[in-house]
């Protein structure tokens, strides 16, 4: 008869997962922005960090550009969102560009958080990775009191005179754990250190973390769907590795999935990044299913029912449209 596929074997489906809701608000920007204006709409920065939404994107009539001067004047360009640092802005208002800000308010809000505490007199350490667009803007708001921290290490090099102010900020895509390891650090040599009044690391990336560490315990393999430059889909490989997982490997999609990988394993858990389609997703679980693993069991840690509303400067131009 049939060997009996799938007996020993399991799937098991991260939930939450995918799209958070400032991914979700800047891809639905671009798309109404072509509707509205037609092709081409200039976009700033890969608009969230996904190849094959760039991609779509673009087939569309969007144009990606890395700085403001490729974009011919008059037109219109769209943020992502990663937000961007005030410099960016005035170089938009002197171009004579019409821009729509995609930045999540979540990284808003961190970019307030900046300028209250430069204007209050602090120094700020910002937790985040070197050369990360979000970091960049953060880090604009408020350049000559920010100080860049990477990682534990980075602490021990840092010095500041006994009565400064001291407060720290972080990027909102980090790894909750090794965040919170770089702060005790921070307190520890300089006590005076005061927090921000929220946590910077945002609810996607804090309910994906649980859920992937959730369904990392005893997996052979923890696939996380997302680009290289998505910094939440790496840290999901990390924490998942962490967390107990045997082996975790990051894909951008199924074609990247490679068959040993799944050699003598049992239990295999999926999650995606905050910028994957759920598209990705389903192709990478019709994979497996094909490959002998039963259908994936969702393992819910949160719900989410966040929405954010468009950019008001879209929601302005959409009505007056009619
Ligand atoms: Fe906003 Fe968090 Fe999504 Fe980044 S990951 S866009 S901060 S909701």
């Amino acid at each position: 008869g049939m060997p009996a596929l799938g007996a020993d074997r399991d799937l098991l489906l991260a939930a939450p997962r995918g799209y958070c809701a400032g991914v979700d608000r800047a891809v639905i920007t671009v798309e109404k922005a072509l509707d509205l204006y037609g092709a081409p709409v200039y976009v700033r920065k890969q608009i969230v960090h996904n190849k094959h939404v760039v991609q779509t994107l673009e087939r569309r009539g969007a144009v990606f550009v890395e700085e403001l001067d490729e974009v011919p004047g008059g037109a219109t360009v769209v943020f992502s969102a990663h937000g961007v640092s005030p410099a960016v802005h005035d170089q938009a208002e002197e171009r004579g560009l019409k821009t729509i800000d995609a930045t999540c308010p979540l990284v808003t809000k961190v970019h307030h958080e900046a300028r209250r505490f430069d204007r209050e007199g602090y120094q700020i350490l910002l937790i985040g990775h070197a050369g990360h667009e979000e970091v960049e803007g953060t880090a604009g708001e408020a350049p000559e009191v920010i100080t860049l921290v990477e990682t534990v290490a980075d602490v021990e090099g840092l010095s500041f005179p006994d009565d400064t102010k001291l407060s720290w900020l972080s990027q909102t895509t980090l790894s909750v754990d090794e965040t919170m390891a770089i702060v005790d650090a921070l307190r520890e040599k300089f006590p005076q250190l005061e927090d921000p009044p929220s946590d910077d690391i945002c609810y996607a990336t804090q309910n994906r973390q649980l859920a992937v560490k959730e369904i990392s315990e005893g997996a052979d393999l923890m696939i996380v769907v997302g680009s290289a430059n998505s910094s939440n889909s790496v840290r999901l490989v990390e924490v998942a590795l962490e967390a107990g997982a045997k082996a975790s490997y990051r894909v951008d999609d199924v074609t990247e999935i490679r068959e040993e990988w799944l050699e003598g394993v049992d239990k295999v858990g999926v999650t995606s990044g905050a910028s994957v389609p759920e598209d990705l997703v389903e192709g990478v679980l019709a994979f497996l299913n094909e490959r002998g693993f039963p259908t994936a069991t969702a393992v819910h840690t949160a719900e989410e029912s966040l929405i954010f509303a468009l950019p008001p400067e879209l929601r302005r131009d959409l009505r007056a449209a009619g």
